[in-house]
Protein backbone atom coordinates (compact mmCIF):
# COMPACT_ATOMS: atom_id res chain seq x y z
CA UNK A 1 0.00 0.00 0.00
CA UNK A 2 1.37 3.37 -1.21
CA UNK A 3 -1.38 5.51 0.23
CA UNK A 4 -0.09 7.96 2.54
CA UNK A 5 -2.99 9.71 4.46
CA UNK A 6 -1.27 12.70 5.62
CA UNK A 7 -0.60 13.81 1.62
CA UNK A 8 -4.42 14.02 1.64
CA UNK A 9 -6.76 17.56 2.48
CA UNK A 10 -10.11 15.83 2.43
CA UNK A 11 -10.65 12.57 1.93
CA UNK A 12 -14.52 10.28 1.47
CA UNK A 13 -15.08 7.00 2.61
CA UNK A 14 -17.69 5.87 0.39
CA UNK A 15 -18.80 2.57 2.15
CA UNK A 16 -21.73 -0.64 1.35
CA UNK A 17 -22.69 -3.68 2.72
CA UNK A 18 -19.94 -5.31 2.64
CA UNK A 19 -18.26 -2.78 5.51
CA UNK A 20 -21.37 -3.75 7.71
CA UNK A 21 -20.77 -7.70 7.09
CA UNK A 22 -17.32 -7.32 8.47
CA UNK A 23 -19.47 -7.05 11.83
CA UNK A 24 -21.79 -9.62 11.08
CA UNK A 25 -24.90 -6.86 10.01
CA UNK A 26 -27.42 -9.58 8.17
CA UNK A 27 -28.02 -8.02 4.61
CA UNK A 28 -31.41 -8.66 2.91
CA UNK A 29 -30.25 -11.00 0.30
CA UNK A 30 -27.44 -12.96 1.92
CA UNK A 31 -28.27 -16.51 1.94
CA UNK A 32 -28.51 -17.94 5.80
CA UNK A 33 -29.07 -14.85 6.71
CA UNK A 34 -32.04 -14.14 9.26
CA UNK A 35 -34.38 -12.41 6.53
CA UNK A 36 -34.09 -15.41 4.21
CA UNK A 37 -37.48 -16.97 5.70
CA UNK A 38 -38.94 -13.46 5.27
CA UNK A 39 -39.75 -12.19 1.62
CA UNK A 40 -38.69 -8.98 2.40
CA UNK A 41 -40.60 -6.57 -0.05
CA UNK A 42 -43.28 -7.67 1.81
CA UNK A 43 -42.09 -5.80 4.75
CA UNK A 44 -39.88 -3.22 2.77
CA UNK A 45 -41.61 -0.99 0.87
CA UNK A 46 -44.56 1.46 0.76
CA UNK A 47 -47.37 -0.36 -0.18
CA UNK A 48 -46.65 -2.45 2.66
CA UNK A 49 -46.34 -0.03 4.70
CA UNK A 50 -49.68 1.96 4.15
CA UNK A 51 -51.48 -1.82 4.66
CA UNK A 52 -49.76 -3.31 7.71
CA UNK A 53 -47.56 -0.13 9.18
CA UNK A 54 -47.60 -2.63 12.25
CA UNK A 55 -46.62 -5.50 10.43
CA UNK A 56 -43.87 -3.39 8.57
CA UNK A 57 -42.51 -1.96 12.40
CA UNK A 58 -42.41 -5.21 14.11
CA UNK A 59 -39.95 -6.30 11.18
CA UNK A 60 -38.28 -3.19 11.28
CA UNK A 61 -37.94 -3.76 15.06
CA UNK A 62 -36.26 -7.11 14.19
CA UNK A 63 -33.90 -5.63 12.31
CA UNK A 64 -32.66 -2.99 14.56
CA UNK A 65 -32.79 -6.13 17.21
CA UNK A 66 -29.89 -7.57 14.82
CA UNK A 67 -28.10 -5.24 14.30
CA UNK A 68 -27.58 -4.17 18.13
CA UNK A 69 -26.70 -7.72 18.35
CA UNK A 70 -23.32 -6.40 15.97
CA UNK A 71 -20.21 -4.14 16.91
CA UNK A 72 -18.39 -1.74 15.10
CA UNK A 73 -14.70 -3.53 13.59
CA UNK A 74 -11.62 -1.83 13.16
CA UNK A 75 -12.14 -0.47 10.42
CA UNK A 76 -15.30 1.91 11.70
CA UNK A 77 -13.10 2.94 14.12
CA UNK A 78 -10.19 3.68 12.11
CA UNK A 79 -12.48 6.22 9.89
CA UNK A 80 -13.73 7.62 13.23
CA UNK A 81 -9.85 7.90 14.94
CA UNK A 82 -8.94 10.05 11.53
CA UNK A 83 -12.04 12.06 11.24
CA UNK A 84 -11.02 13.35 15.22
CA UNK A 85 -7.44 13.98 13.70
CA UNK A 86 -7.89 15.09 10.51
CA UNK A 87 -10.33 18.06 9.53
CA UNK A 88 -11.97 16.65 6.51
CA UNK A 89 -13.12 13.21 6.78
CA UNK A 90 -16.73 12.43 5.27
CA UNK A 91 -18.54 9.32 4.77
CA UNK A 92 -20.80 8.88 2.63
CA UNK A 93 -22.90 5.30 3.12
CA UNK A 94 -25.39 2.59 1.35
CA UNK A 95 -25.90 1.27 5.26
CA UNK A 96 -28.54 2.14 7.12
CA UNK A 97 -27.61 0.33 10.12
CA UNK A 98 -25.69 2.98 12.10
CA UNK A 99 -22.39 1.64 12.69
CA UNK A 100 -20.27 4.25 11.86
CA UNK A 101 -22.11 6.56 14.07
CA UNK A 102 -21.76 4.08 16.94
CA UNK A 103 -17.89 4.13 16.08
CA UNK A 104 -18.22 7.51 16.73
CA UNK A 105 -17.98 9.22 13.21
CA UNK A 106 -20.13 12.28 12.46
CA UNK A 107 -21.84 13.80 10.39
CA UNK A 108 -22.63 10.64 7.98
CA UNK A 109 -24.02 11.14 4.56
CA UNK A 110 -26.85 8.19 4.50
CA UNK A 111 -28.08 7.53 0.79
CA UNK A 112 -30.75 5.53 1.91
CA UNK A 113 -31.99 6.63 5.21
CA UNK A 114 -31.57 4.93 8.68
CA UNK A 115 -32.77 2.58 10.81
CA UNK A 116 -32.80 4.77 14.23
CA UNK A 117 -34.92 7.32 11.99
CA UNK A 118 -38.73 7.63 11.55
CA UNK A 119 -40.76 9.97 9.82
CA UNK A 120 -44.10 11.47 8.81
CA UNK A 121 -44.42 12.52 5.35
CA UNK A 122 -47.24 14.42 5.48
CA UNK A 123 -45.94 16.71 8.40
CA UNK A 124 -42.23 16.20 6.83
CA UNK A 125 -41.28 15.82 10.00
CA UNK A 126 -38.05 13.19 11.09
CA UNK A 127 -37.38 12.20 14.54
CA UNK A 128 -34.38 10.08 16.19
CA UNK A 129 -35.68 6.68 17.14
CA UNK A 130 -32.68 4.63 19.27
CA UNK A 131 -33.30 1.99 20.85
CA UNK A 132 -34.38 -2.05 20.11
CA UNK A 133 -37.69 -1.35 20.35
CA UNK A 134 -39.37 2.03 18.40
CA UNK A 135 -40.41 4.72 21.31
CA UNK A 136 -42.89 6.79 19.06
CA UNK A 137 -44.55 4.46 16.36
CA UNK A 138 -47.59 7.43 15.75
CA UNK A 139 -47.15 11.26 14.80
CA UNK A 140 -49.02 14.12 16.45
CA UNK A 141 -51.01 14.04 13.28
CA UNK A 142 -52.21 9.91 13.70
CA UNK A 143 -50.23 8.62 11.24
CA UNK A 144 -48.11 6.15 11.69
CA UNK A 145 -44.07 7.15 11.63
CA UNK A 146 -42.50 5.11 8.53
CA UNK A 147 -38.80 4.14 9.24
CA UNK A 148 -36.62 7.07 7.11
CA UNK A 149 -35.29 3.86 4.86
CA UNK A 150 -35.58 4.21 1.21
CA UNK A 151 -37.26 1.12 0.74
CA UNK A 152 -37.79 -0.95 -2.49
CA UNK A 153 -39.54 1.52 -5.21
CA UNK A 154 -38.77 4.25 -3.27
CA UNK A 155 -36.97 7.53 -4.87
CA UNK A 156 -34.00 8.40 -3.37
CA UNK A 157 -33.70 12.06 -1.00
CA UNK A 158 -32.06 14.21 -3.79
CA UNK A 159 -30.84 16.51 -1.02
CA UNK A 160 -28.92 13.45 0.66
CA UNK A 161 -27.72 12.75 -2.92
CA UNK A 162 -26.76 16.37 -3.69
CA UNK A 163 -24.36 16.54 -0.06
CA UNK A 164 -22.84 13.43 -1.16
CA UNK A 165 -21.87 14.42 -4.51
CA UNK A 166 -20.51 18.04 -3.49
CA UNK A 167 -18.78 16.20 -0.68
CA UNK A 168 -17.29 13.81 -3.65
CA UNK A 169 -16.52 16.28 -6.16
CA UNK A 170 -14.72 18.43 -3.23
CA UNK A 171 -12.66 15.41 -1.76
CA UNK A 172 -9.17 14.61 -3.23
CA UNK A 173 -8.88 10.78 -1.96
CA UNK A 174 -11.88 8.88 -2.47
CA UNK A 175 -11.86 5.49 -0.74
CA UNK A 176 -14.42 3.39 -1.58
CA UNK A 177 -15.50 -0.01 0.67
CA UNK A 178 -17.62 -2.72 0.27
CA UNK A 179 -19.58 -1.93 -2.22
CA UNK A 180 -19.79 -3.21 -5.89
CA UNK A 181 -21.35 0.33 -7.11
CA UNK A 182 -23.21 -0.99 -9.44
CA UNK A 183 -26.32 0.86 -8.65
CA UNK A 184 -26.83 5.11 -9.10
CA UNK A 185 -26.00 7.14 -7.86
CA UNK A 186 -23.27 5.21 -6.32
CA UNK A 187 -21.84 3.68 -9.29
CA UNK A 188 -21.09 7.18 -10.88
CA UNK A 189 -19.28 8.43 -7.65
CA UNK A 190 -15.03 7.29 -8.45
CA UNK A 191 -15.94 9.04 -12.12
CA UNK A 192 -17.26 12.17 -9.89
CA UNK A 193 -14.38 11.81 -7.64
CA UNK A 194 -11.73 11.64 -10.69
CA UNK A 195 -13.36 14.63 -12.66
CA UNK A 196 -12.02 16.60 -10.19
CA UNK A 197 -8.49 15.12 -9.86
CA UNK A 198 -8.92 12.82 -6.22
CA UNK A 199 -6.82 9.73 -5.94
CA UNK A 200 -9.77 6.84 -6.05
CA UNK A 201 -8.86 3.39 -3.96
CA UNK A 202 -11.46 0.52 -4.27
CA UNK A 203 -11.61 -1.74 -0.93
CA UNK A 204 -13.13 -5.21 -1.40
CA UNK A 205 -12.83 -8.25 -0.67
CA UNK A 206 -13.26 -9.04 -5.00
CA UNK A 207 -12.99 -7.46 -7.93
CA UNK A 208 -15.98 -5.14 -8.95
CA UNK A 209 -17.75 -3.88 -12.10
CA UNK A 210 -16.19 -0.67 -11.39
CA UNK A 211 -12.52 -1.88 -10.51
CA UNK A 212 -11.46 -0.76 -13.77
CA UNK A 213 -12.20 3.12 -12.78
CA UNK A 214 -10.17 3.04 -9.77
CA UNK A 215 -6.44 4.27 -9.32
CA UNK A 216 -5.87 1.63 -7.26
CA UNK A 217 -7.91 -1.86 -6.13
CA UNK A 218 -7.27 -3.46 -2.50
CA UNK A 219 -8.67 -6.71 -2.48
CA UNK A 220 -9.25 -7.61 1.38
CA UNK A 221 -11.64 -6.83 4.36
CA UNK A 222 -11.70 -3.46 4.96
CA UNK A 223 -10.78 -4.22 9.06
CA UNK A 224 -7.70 -5.48 8.61
CA UNK A 225 -6.97 -2.92 5.08
CA UNK A 226 -8.07 0.29 6.97
CA UNK A 227 -5.51 -1.23 10.48
CA UNK A 228 -2.58 -1.32 7.48
CA UNK A 229 -3.64 2.06 6.33
CA UNK A 230 -3.44 3.50 9.64
CA UNK A 231 -0.04 2.03 10.27
CA UNK A 232 1.48 3.62 7.52
CA UNK A 233 0.59 7.15 8.18
ZN1 LIG B 1 -47.69 13.59 10.99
Amino acid sequence: MVIDIKNYKKIVFFTGAGMSAESGVPTYRGSGGIWHKYNYEEFACQDAFDRHPQKVLDFHELRRKSVLECQPHNGHKFISELQKSHNYVTVVTQNIDGMHQRAGTENVIELHGSLWRLRCDDCSITIDDIGESFTNKKCKCGNYLRPDITWFGDMLNEKVIQQASEAIRNCDLFISIGTSGVVWPAAGFPQEAKSTGAYCVEINTERTELSGLFDEVIIGKASEVLTDLSFRT
